[in-house]
C-alpha cells in the first residue's frame, strides 16, 4: 500500500454548522464532543502514523475551544489544515492559531456574492470568504463545488482567485451523490465532461488545480468524527458512507486503511 493515501485524516464535527449548504456531506447528528476526547483522538491518530490533520466542518470556527484543538495538534507535530466557510471568522480571536496552520481551505462557489450566496444559501458568506483571503497570511486552498449554478463561471472564479498571492491550490469538487442529498444532487449535478475543457484550458504555475471526481473520493478521504468514529465513502455504494467503529480500537483504523487501499485481507 502506498502511504500517501493514509497519512491524512479529516476531523469532523457532527454537532452543528452555522450554515446549511444544500450539498453538505456532513452527517449532523447533534453529537456532542469534548475537548479531552478530541485530544485523545489526536493522540490515537499520532500513534497510527497520521501526519496531516485536516480540521473540517461543521464549521470548526463555531467551536469555542478550536484554538486549544489546534494548539494540541500542533504540539503533537501534525501538519494542520483548516477548512472553514469563514462565516464565524474573527481575526482577533483566531490570529494566534493561524500561525500553526499550513493551509486554510475556503469555499468560493461563484464569481461574486450573487452566485456564491445563492449556492451556499447564506447572504454575506461571499464577503466573509474574501475578507479571510485578504486578511490572513496563510497559504489558501480554494474549494469549489460544481453545480448547474456555477459551472459556467469557473473561468471567472479562476480570474478572481488568481489575484490573491496567498492562493496556491484550487480544488474543484464534483458533487457527491449522497443519499441524504439525493434531491439536490439530481437537480444540480453537472457531469465532468461539461466543464473538463474549461479546467484543462487554465494554465497557472502558481495555483495547483485539482479536479476531485466523486468516484475518486474514497481513495483520499478518511474521516474521524469528534467523538471518535471512523468512516469514509463507501466504494461499493457511493451514496453512503462506510463506518469502521471507534478509533480507540486500533484494529479499526487498520481496517479503514486496508479498505481504502484495496487491501482488505492484509
Ligand atoms: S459550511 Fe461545510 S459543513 Fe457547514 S453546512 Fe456548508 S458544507 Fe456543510
Amino acid at each position: 500500500m502506498e502511504n500517501y493515501l493514509f497519512d491524512r485524516i479529516i476531523l469532523t464535527f457532527d454537532n452543528l454548522c452555522n450554515m446549511q449548504c444544500p450539498f453538505c456531506y456532513r452527517l449532523f447528528n447533534g453529537e456532542k464532543e469534548g475537548l479531552e476526547q478530541i485530544y485523545k483522538i489526536l493522540e490515537e491518530c499520532k500513534r497510527n502514523k497520521i501526519v496531516n490533520i485536516s480540521i473540517g466542518g461543521g464549521d470548526p470556527l463555531n467551536y469555542l475551544y478550536i484554538n486549544s484543538v489546534i494548539e494540541y495538534a500542533y504540539n503533537l507535530g501534525f501538519i494542520i489544515d483548516l477548512d472553514t466557510n469563514c462565516y464565524a471568522f474573527n481575526y482577533n480571536k483566531h490570529f494566534k492559531m493561524l500561525e500553526k496552520i499550513e493551509y486554510v481551505g475556503v469555499p468560493v462557489d461563484g464569481k461574486n456574492a450573487e452566485t456564491h450566496d445563492l449556492i451556499r444559501t447564506k447572504i454575506g458568506s461571499f464577503k466573509k470568504v474574501i475578507e479571510v483571503i485578504e486578511t490572513i497570511n496563510n497559504k489558501v486552498s480554494i474549494n469549489t463545488v460544481v453545480t448547474k449554478n456555477n459551472y459556467t463561471e469557473l473561468i471567472d472564479i479562476y480570474n478572481l482567485i488568481k489575484q490573491y498571492k496567498n492562493v496556491n491550490q484550487w480544488h474543484i469538487y464534483e458533487m457527491m451523490p449522497l443519499l441524504v442529498r439525493k434531491e439536490y444532487y439530481l437537480k444540480e449535478h453537472v457531469d465532468y465532461l461539461k466543464y473538463k475543457q474549461i479546467i484543462e484550458a487554465i494554465q497557472n504555475e502558481k495555483i495547483k488545480i485539482y479536479h476531485c471526481a466523486y468516484k475518486e473520493r474514497t481513495r483520499f478521504h478518511m474521516f474521524v468524527s469528534a467523538s471518535g468514529y471512523l468512516y469514509c465513502n463507501n466504494k461499493n455504494n457511493l451514496t453512503e458512507y462506510k463506518f469502521f467503529g471507534s478509533i480507540f480500537d486500533s484494529k479499526n483504523i487498520i481496517k479503514m486503511k486496508n479498505y481504502i487501499g484495496d487491501n482488505e485481507n492484509e
